[in-house]
């Protein structure tokens, strides 16, 4: 059946992510679920795709969550943060937090690893309403919305997350061209379009029945077999440990200095004459990058050429 799926479930990674916001006082309820939810679908996409770079996925919201990224590296590491302004209801639904006015956007950026010089990354942007501009409150919905447009393929998502688990259900639809044989080729026309695959739209059906308590609790095998019990799998090794999903920052000192040479020396030493020093945190791990005076004045010794940008270090 042209029918793949995968499923995510980040506990340990899960878990580094959010102790390292704890001492900032940690997220409110909803936003821990709205950054799991990210971090389980960005490690779904990211594993689907194979990208050679990070995938990064960003929601710039317009109401008291700010900001909100997940970052997944092609070796599966990963890294999110979020910036609130603001009391955030332990219940909100996605658009008291995100989109009050209809306003937020949800950003897919995948930043190859050897991107060259004055090459942009590749970027596709969402905004988090329906087509009839309904706000959307499912997270879910508008990763849907987003692989529709950009790789014209039907997807099925299933997030859920709490503060000791992120996960997510993904079920695509694969395209049947290419099949090889005349039986293929011939049902090829018909149901290659987007909706058109039975096959595709039962197994569909099926994942969206899964509840979010079914997706936490239950462990793989169970999930699967309570789903899927009557179609034929073809069940793949899991990625674990070292070859699995984990956390890790891809911050360095090196970075900051780029980062401290793009804001300009001016801007650098007027930040040293009102504070003494430069202090830069890392939101994603939460690394304190210090710079004195001799230490600034080496960052502007060398040469000042921009390397591929820094995201993630503000
Ligand atoms: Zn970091």
């Amino acid at each position: 059946m042209p029918v793949r799926g995968m499923l995510v479930r980040l506990t340990d990674a899960w878990q580094d992510i959010l102790q390292r916001h704890r001492d900032g006082g940690g997220y409110p309820a909803a936003v821990t679920e709205l950054l799991g939810e990210m971090t389980a679908a960005a490690t779904l996409m990211q594993a689907n795709i194979k990208f050679n770079g990070a995938l990064i996925m960003q929601i710039m919201g317009d109401g008291p969550v700010k900001l909100a990224v997940a970052e997944v590296q092609p070796d599966l590491s990963l890294r999110a943060t979020a910036t609130v302004k603001g009391e955030v209801a332990a219940d909100a639904p996605l658009s008291h937090m995100v989109n009050v006015n209809n306003q937020g956007r949800c950003a897919i950026t995948l930043d190859p690893k050897d991107r060259l010089p004055g090459q942009q990354p590749y970027q596709g942007v969402v905004p988090l309403f329906g087509d009839k501009r309904e706000k959307l409150e499912r997270l879910s919905d508008v990763i849907e919305h987003y692989m529709l447009q950009s790789e014209q393929l039907d997807t099925r998502l299933v997030l859920a997350a709490d503060d000791k688990m992120a996960a997510g259900l993904l079920i695509q639809r694969l395209p049947l061209q290419g099949e090889g044989n005349l039986a293929g080729q011939s049902v090829a026309r018909d149901e290659d379009q987007i909706g058109q695959n039975e096959d595709y739209n039962r197994i569909a059906i099926l994942a969206s029945s899964l509840k979010r308590e079914e997706l936490l609790g239950l462990d793989a095998d169970t999930i699967l077999h309570r789903l899927f019990w009557e179609e034929k799998l073809l069940r793949f090794e899991p990625l674990m440990g070292e070859t699995g999903p984990r956390f890790s920052c891809t911050c360095s000192r090196e970075r900051v200095s780029n980062m401290l040479r793009g804001l300009g020396r001016d801007e650098v030493e007027s930040i040293l004459t009102e504070q003494g020093q430069v202090e830069v945190g890392c939101e994603f791990c939460g690394a304190q990058y210090r710079f004195d005076p001799v230490d600034a004045a080496q960052v502007f010794l060398q040469p000042e050429i921009q390397p591929p940008g820094s995201p993630g270090v503000h």
